[in-house]
């Protein structure tokens, strides 16, 4: 085990990609499951906060620690089995997502999560449910969970399988290893309909391994994941379109949403990703060719042995909305469809760099929308953001009506000020049945607006069900909800 003392040696466990700073007395590396549950075991008994720590890439200060130790993952990092004929793989939590995919997809088997981020642990992928290009096809991180193994604060491990642990309406109890019982009763409230990674997951009848996922720790330390794959195909089309307005290309993206899912249609995508005008001007610099004046649409789809007939078809409904075919960029070969993932990947690090070399963070929205609503909210958004003068930039999942607004503040007076707009963004979205993070999670930065979602009742029930787990309060406090709310129980 290391064990890590002075804070000059352990800075940047402090801090995530989100750049908000924590402070903790301590690092702890475990060098195997052993250790883990010796080192929970003896902090539970001395109700010393512990902060578990993935690879440090999330959003919203999840694993930054407020105080007490924090237990890092990073040595848990093999990959237990595969098995080719069933299709799934086990693994440690701190596998990097990247190494997963390229492993399994040598044994000719797919992975689909793709959080643009992937030097993430894929243990931290299953804590916060994240997703990415891909989820418009094959949905969040959660539909590729079969199983569990997940060790509680006094040291007891519980194995949850996919269909073997299921509630009773709002009732659920679940056994440990050591055959004990833990009954507890699933909070009752509606969860949006749109992808969401707000809160714990609770529904009546639900599968208890989803409770696990994206429950960002507060529950237990994952310890062994068995994730579903499915076949590889290495045949994709990868483009992106240009359009002169954002009509056309909001237009565009709703009618190959729509086709997509149109069983008679050649069109299928797997990902449709948006960039707004703002966001190719920043990457103008590296990426010379970007036509002026546009925003643009990146699509993916996997393909047989109809690569022409199917690019004809997207060519028509690129046409059809305005854009113009011969300033398409089409990849497809892997080495071009990997230069456009750097180009989706290079606006995320550009805005989090800008506003991290200015100490700030950046506001940026996670914000998933119902389809009716879409349009209308990203109009009244975008006018907020604009008449309050405030830089920003829109990319992301727009398949899943999931585009980022990041506002990028200039000063720490614009800092406050994105604050207050963000809270009206997240409250309009609330309004329209929308959710306030749809792949980031909650963490520490977004608690008042997943309050502001559900109300004070249902954090109090959440807060109930983690006493369940967590009752000495020591793992992960601070996620999904304020401390307080564990006190008052
Ligand atoms: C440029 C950029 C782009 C991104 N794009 C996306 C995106 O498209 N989609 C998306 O979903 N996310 C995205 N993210 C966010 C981030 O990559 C994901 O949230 C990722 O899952 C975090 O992984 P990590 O290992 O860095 O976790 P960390 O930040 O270290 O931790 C995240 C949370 O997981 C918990 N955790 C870690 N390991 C365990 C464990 N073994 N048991 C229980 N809890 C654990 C931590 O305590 C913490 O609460 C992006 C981030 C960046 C910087």
């Amino acid at each position: 085990m290391i064990i890590k003392t002075k804070k000059d040696e352990f800075q940047n466990y402090l801090t995530d990609a989100s750049n908000y700073k924590g402070d903790a007395d301590s690092v702890y590396i475990p060098k195997n499951e052993t250790e883990l549950i010796e080192l929970l075991k003896k902090f539970n008994e001395e109700k010393i906060k512990v902060t578990i720590s993935g690879n440090g890439t999330g959003l919203t200060g999840a694993r930054v620690p407020e105080s007490g130790i924090v237990i890092s993952t990073e040595k848990l990092n093999k990959i237990l089995e595969l098995n080719k004929e069933e299709k799934f793989v086990i693994v440690q939590p701190a596998v990097i997502l990247s190494d997963l995919q390229s492993y399994v997809e040598e044994k000719n088997l797919f992975y689909p999560p793709d959080p643009t981020e992937r030097n993430c642990f894929v243990g931290s992928t299953v804590a916060t449910n994240s997703s990415g290009a891909r989820t418009f096809k094959y949905g969040p991180t959660r539909n590729y969970v079969l199983a569990l193994k997940v060790i509680l604060t006094n040291g007891e491990t519980i194995y949850i399988e996919r269909g073997k642990q299921k509630a009773v309406g709002y009732f659920a109890s679940l056994e440990t290893q050591n055959k004990k019982n833990i009954s507890f009763e699933i909070p009752k409230f509606e969860m949006p309909e749109t992808k969401n990674a707000s809160g714990y997951y609770c529904k009546e009848n639900m599968d208890l391994i989803d409770l696990f996922i994206g429950s960002e720790g507060t529950l237990g330390i994952i310890t062994e994941i068995k994730f579903k794959l499915i076949d590889y195909n290495e045949n994709i089309l990868s483009a992106i379109a240009f359009f002169e307005n954002e009509n056309d290309a909001f237009n565009f993206s709703q009618e190959a949403r729509k086709l997509s899912f149109d069983n008679t249609s050649k069109i299928d995508a797997r990902g449709l990703e948006f960039f707004d005008h703002r966001t190719l001007n920043y990457l103008r610099n590296d990426y010379s060719s970007i036509p002026n004046n546009t925003c643009a649409i990146w699509f993916e789809q996997e393909i047989e042995n109809n690569e022409d007939e199917i690019i004809d078809c997207w060519m028509k409904l690129i046409l059809k909305h305005n854009s113009n075919p011969e300033t398409v960029w089409l990849a497809v070969d892997k080495k071009e469809q990997e230069k456009f993932k750097d180009f989706r990947h290079a606006i995320a690090w550009k805005v989090n760099e800008i506003v991290a070399q200015r100490n700030l963070r950046k506001v940026g929205t996670d914000i998933a929308i119902p389809d009716e609503h879409f349009v209308v909210f990203y109009k009244w958004m975008k006018n907020l953001v604009e008449e309050n003068k405030i830089d920003y930039v829109v990319y992301g999942h727009i398949g899943n009506n999931h585009p980022h607004l990041n506002m990028i503040p200039k000063n720490e007076n614009e800092f406050h000020l994105c604050q207050k707009l963000y809270f009206e963004i997240c409250k309009e979205a609330v309004k329209y049945k929308g959710t306030v993070s749809a792949e980031h999670g909650i963490g520490k930065t977004k608690r008042d607006y997943l309050l502001m979602m559900y109300g004070e009742h249902v954090i109090k029930e959440m807060a109930k069900l983690k006493l369940v787990f967590d009752p000495n309060k020591i793992l992960n406090i601070g996620n999904i909800f304020d401390e307080k709310y564990l006190e008052q129980l």
